[in-house]
């Protein structure tokens, strides 16, 4: 038995953390979890899965047009905002008590409350009490960056948008990543008139550009607009609480929200590590080497607040591989090679491996395979969206070296398809895979 409090004292109950604790417990270690908002983090409370909830509730108002070119009667609907907000913060307290009873399962001591470092191995609560553990483990995730310009305050972030009062008639987004084209499909579909405000002239940096271009082509046209090249100035609340957003080289907008989706920082600020002597980068994100381990050797981090690849998924792998190694005797390390990711955009993308430009500029010759082509489902509802599939292959070696997709269901038709990326297969090994008839993914096995 030594004589810390505990062997691992984890901040951040969120997916890193929370994965870490519960792995740690189970290799057998005394963990405790320090929470000072609700246990699931950034991803279970106000990121991912409310997310992905308000995206399905959005695509009914297109499946309920398309269902009239299906011989289906479909009165005019009303789209209710308020029941859709309530039951998807039910299902988010719901996921929140499955996270407690995780831990709870795993004799995980919870503290619900703030935690800070005063030292390479204690903590303090917010209520004074100071405890030890052999161990740290800083999970504190990310938080929304919201440049500064007058008027800021005024906007919301993806923290408050999900517990909207009402639906708002007029969205203003600032930023072109994933959270600005999520939400801005979401709104869109609820019937919202979205503007997204970029300060750059591309959307979702780090995408193939065709799969972007096609995005925001599509986005166009079903009512969303863009303004470019367009920096916040300022934001000005008038009398009937409405704002007005105005814009460099632009003319101003009206609009009931604005949505600040600039990125998200690391959430290091005030935790003491700075004096406990870890190292932090520009961004105040944690620097860790391969094993999770920061400049001081009982302090680890693992998830957004490290700033690698701010990805639920990837948090889970950190926080797992750092349990198992430091407490399950099995050393792990995580490999960020061809990891996927998606936009829940409308339509949504899914992408693994290089883009066309990233493979050109490494690998010097590639092939490039492309199917744009419209889904049968499409087709018949009389939606005139096209998809397009991407094939990024070497020259050299035949392998499949990137996927891009946009389309109905990419990111589910993507996940099955990065195994083969992963597992190095190449284009022959897709053209060998007979076709599953009639599918959209059986355009990856027929790319001419
Ligand atoms: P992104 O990094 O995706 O996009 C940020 C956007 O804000 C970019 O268009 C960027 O422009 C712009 N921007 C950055 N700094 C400024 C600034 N100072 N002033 C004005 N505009 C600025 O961030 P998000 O906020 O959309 O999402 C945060 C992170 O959360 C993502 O990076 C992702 O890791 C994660 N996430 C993942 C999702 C998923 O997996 N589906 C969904 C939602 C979030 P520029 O291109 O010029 O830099």
């Amino acid at each position: 038995m030594s004589n810390f409090d505990f062997d691992l004292f984890v901040i951040g109950a969120g997916s890193g953390g929370v994965r870490a604790s519960r792995v740690a417990a189970s290799h057998g270690a005394r963990v405790a979890v320090a929470e000072e908002y609700r246990v699931g983090g950034t991803c279970v409370i106000r990121g991912c899965v409310p997310k992905k909830l308000l995206v399905y509730g959005a695509h009914f108002a297109e499946d309920l047009k398309d269902a009239r070119h299906f011989g289906w009667d479909v009165p005019d609907c009303k789209f209710d905002w308020d029941r859709l907000r309530d039951n998807v913060l039910a299902e988010v307290t719901r996921l929140e008590g499955l996270y407690g009873q995780t831990l709870e399962n795993h004799k995980v001591t919870l503290f619900k409350t703030r935690a800070t470092l005063i030292g390479p191995q204690k903590v303090r609560l917010a209520d004074g009490q100071e405890i030890s553990a052999e161990r740290i483990l800083i999970a504190t995730g990310g938080w929304p960056f919201v440049p500064e310009f007058p008027g800021s305050e005024h906007a919301i972030t993806s923290n408050e948008v999900f517990h909207l009062d009402k639906l708002p008639k007029r969205v203003v987004i600032a930023g072109g990543g994933y959270i600005a084209n999520e939400f801005a499909g979401i709104f869109n579909e609820f019937g919202s008139k979205v503007t997204i405000v970029n300060r750059g002239d591309t959307i979702l940096r780090g995408y193939d550009e065709q799969i972007r271009d096609r995005l925001l082509q599509i986005s166009m046209t079903k009512g969303i607009e863009f303004r470019f090249n367009a920096p916040f100035e300022s934001i000005e609340k008038k009398e009937d609480g409405s704002l007005t957003v105005h814009l460099g080289n632009c003319d101003p907008i009206d609009a009931d929200i604005v949505l600040v989706a600039a990125g998200r920082v690391p959430n290091t600020k005030g935790l003491g590590l700075e004096d406990a002597g870890v190292e932090l980068d520009k961004d105040g994100a944690i620097q860790v080497d391969e094993t999770n381990q920061s400049s001081v050797p009982s302090i680890y981090a693992v998830g957004d607040v490290t700033n690698r690849i701010q990805l639920t998924p990837v948090a889970i792998r950190e926080g797992q591989a750092f349990a198992d190694s430091v407490f399950g005797g099995k050393p792990t390390v995580v490999d960020y090679a061809n990891v996927p990711s998606a936009v829940f955009s409308h339509p949504p993308i899914g992408a693994v491996g290089m883009t066309e430009a990233e493979a050109r500029n490494k690998l010097g010759t590639v092939r490039v395979y492309t199917s744009d082509f419209r889904a049968m489902k499409n087709v018949l509802a009389g939606r005139n969206e096209r998809a397009l599939y991407k094939m990024i292959v070497n020259e050299a070696t035949d392998q499949v070296v990137g996927l891009h997709m946009i389309g109905p269901d990419a990111p589910e038709i993507l996940q099955a398809a990065a195994v083969a990326v992963k597992a190095g297969l190449t284009k022959a090994d897709f053209d060998a895979t007979v076709a599953l008839h009639p599918s959209m993914a059986e355009e990856l096995v027929l790319l001419k």
